[in-house]
């Protein structure tokens, strides 16, 4: 089967500084991507529900609705990658905590080289994914990976822990694949950027981090073990398969967003 692009990608930027919006949506347009801009956070998740891109570009600061919510509302229909822009990197650090769902994450002010490079990785990997999905249902398809009471469905791209769906980001489920396809096995950050994310350069080795985080909280804070100073590996979950069920991770306590 030749899988060939139907159509070039379409760029969502939810962004309601004019200027922002303006020199992004042009400097994407020139990579061949055909771009939308929506000016607020309503717009954005119709605009997203009708256009149903490829990519969406995402301001955390809109009228109307945030982009954490946008981001939510997106996300909750339709599984696509999503580049959120923050002001600062602790608003970064404040969303990965609270689970908002973004794929990447850039700080304005940012380089557009940069966010074209972002935007390409993050294109190619969802392609690839889809690849991967045409293939589920053959027998090429690829087997679930099972350590412990953790299920990797890749065709399917799902993952449960005990009876628990857990519900991943694109890229949380890549990171997640990359380590535990190989237990036990010490990952740098800079193998994982260039293997999950498509990166060469080692610029976002924290972007990596978040992710890691992302998943802890997600799948419980045990099998993604930190090696200091060099990167992370995936351990196998001790005290497997039992038939009672796992008992409840403890809740973090709630945390209200200013504002
Ligand atoms: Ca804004």
């Amino acid at each position: 089967m030749a899988v060939t692009s139907a159509s070039p990608a379409v760029v969502l930027v939810v962004e309601d500084e004019p200027a922002i919006a303006t020199a992004v949506a042009n400097r994407l347009s020139a990579e061949g991507w055909t771009v939308e801009v929506a000016g607020d956070g309503h717009a954005g998740v119709a605009a997203a529900s009708r256009l149903r891109p490829g990519l969406v570009v995402l301001d955390v600061m809109l009228p109307g609705i945030d982009g954490l919510e946008v981001c939510r509302r997106i996300q909750a229909e339709r599984a696509v990658p999503v580049l959120m822009l923050t002001a600062r990197d602790d608003e970064t650090d404040m969303l990965i905590g609270l689970g908002v769902g973004a794929d990447d994450y850039m700080t304005k002010p940012f380089s557009m080289r940069e966010l074209v490079a972002r935007c390409k990785a993050l294109l190619r990997r969802n392609e690839r994914a889809l690849q991967a999905a045409q293939l589920a249902g053959t027998d090429r398809q690829e087997p679930p990976i099972t350590i412990g009471d953790v299920v990797i469905d890749r065709a399917q791209r799902r993952v449960s822990r005990g009876a628990e769906q857990v519900h991943l980001t694109p890229t949380e489920f890549d990171l997640l694949v990359t380590l535990a396809s190989s237990p036990r096995t010490v990952h740098t950050r800079e193998r994982l950027l260039a293997e999950v994310w498509d990166w060469v350069d080692a610029s976002g080795t924290r972007t990596v981090d978040s992710h890691v985080k992302a998943l802890r909280r997600k799948l419980g804070p045990d099998l993604v073990r930190t090696v200091h100073g060099v990167g992370y590996a995936f351990d196998p979950p001790s005290g497997t398969a039992t038939e009672a069920p796992a008992a409840p991770a403890p809740t973090p306590p709630e945390r209200s967003a200013e504002g």
